[in-house]
């Protein structure tokens, strides 16, 4: 197997990806729009779900009093000489729960930024109304001309490289299981992601779907049964998320309570492994571990230090001669 367009990686990863796309590594900055969610401000419950933390799973965003702001200082952060592109990434809470207008001038300040190549918006299936479907699809029209120029590597090499800008929607689901959903506090059932799926599908906005490993009382099998689940639905990218116990959550205090375990290292290796080889080779693998806080990170510690979390899945999946989509049908 030659892993050669996945930059030498055994998947299929979202750097890999932009760097076949666009011709260069992009930078996200994670930014907080300063937006709520339905499972927060109570028109679903107060409490959030259960594993998530008081910034709305946004703790990285960069805080300031406007969007433009903040990607200002996001783009700040990195060296201007080499010209960096970045991904704005609407993080914290949920970003297409708000005011139309609102949503509609945020987007557009992101996506009409010199330096920004997309947008990367953070959701739950349950909240794409017809008119943010709507508002979507104009500034689609508007931003994502799909032209692509041809770019010269080498003297007998060239790649193909997209032109315009791009949106992206990125789902929570975390399980296709009602039993968990319920317990983690998720707020819909499974046909509401169908058919948040199937309206994206419809005007042409590639989502990534966010699934967590290691959620509590869910087995091997649960888990792998979302995996094939999502990845039957043909999605642009796949999130691998381990679950993580924060600080300051529900889950914390039934972990301390010792309601349930979370997995260790080599299981959790031996599990994104088995997820891998069961997504298609098409699909963007945007994560592979968790990426929580440190501060705030109460269990699985192993999981801080990410670069030993991947270097641990690189070499086991070489030794096993893994690789994502091994068990998928052509
Ligand atoms: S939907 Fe997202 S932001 Fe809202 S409570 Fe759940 S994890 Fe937190």
């Amino acid at each position: 197997m030659d892993f050669t367009n996945w930059l030498g990686k055994p998947y299929n990863s979202l750097n890999a990806y932009l760097k076949n796309t666009y011709g260069e590594k992009l930078y996200k900055i994670a930014v907080d729009a300063g937006l709520t969610c339905p499972n927060r401000d109570g028109k679903l419950g107060t409490r959030g779900c259960i594993f998530c933390s008081k910034g709305g799973s946004g703790d990285f965003a960069v805080k300031g009093k406007s969007v433009t702001e903040q990607i200002k200082a996001g783009v700040e952060k990195f060296d201007k000489k080499i010209g960096n592109k970045f991904i704005i990434y609407f993080q914290a809470f949920t970003n297409t729960y708000g005011d139309i207008e609102y949503l509609r001038r945020i987007w557009t300040e992101a996506l009409s930024h010199k330096d920004v190549a997309g947008i990367s918006i953070a959701t739950r299936p349950d909240c794409l109304s017809d008119e943010v479907i709507g508002l979507l699809r104009e500034l689609k029209i508007e931003f994502c001309s799909s032209s692509v120029k041809n770019i010269p590597v080498s003297e007998t090499d060239s790649i193909d490289v997209a032109e315009g800008k791009f949106i992206w929607i990125e789902l929570g689901l975390q399980t296709i299981h009602e039993k968990t959903a319920e317990y983690i506090r998720r707020g819909y059932p499974l046909a509401v992601y169908d058919d948040a799926v199937k309206k994206l599908d419809d005007i042409g906005i590639p989502y990534i779907t966010h699934i967590i490993l290691g959620l509590p009382f869910e087995t091997k099998d649960m888990m792998l049964e979302t995996i094939r689940y999502v990845n039957s639905k043909k999605p642009f990218g796949i999130k691998l998320q381990l679950l993580h116990v924060l600080e300051d959550t529900d889950l914390a205090d039934e972990y301390r309570c010792g309601m349930f375990e979370v997995l260790d290292l080599e299981s959790y290796i031996s599990l994104v492994i088995e997820c891998l080889e069961n997504i298609n080779p098409e699909v963007v693998i945007h994560r592979v571990t968790g990426d929580g806080p440190k501060k705030i990170l109460i269990a699985p510690t192993w999981s801080g230090d990410k670069k030993k979390v991947l270097n641990t899945l690189h070499k086991r999946m070489k030794e096993l001669g893994a690789y994502q989509g091994k068990f998928c049908k052509r």
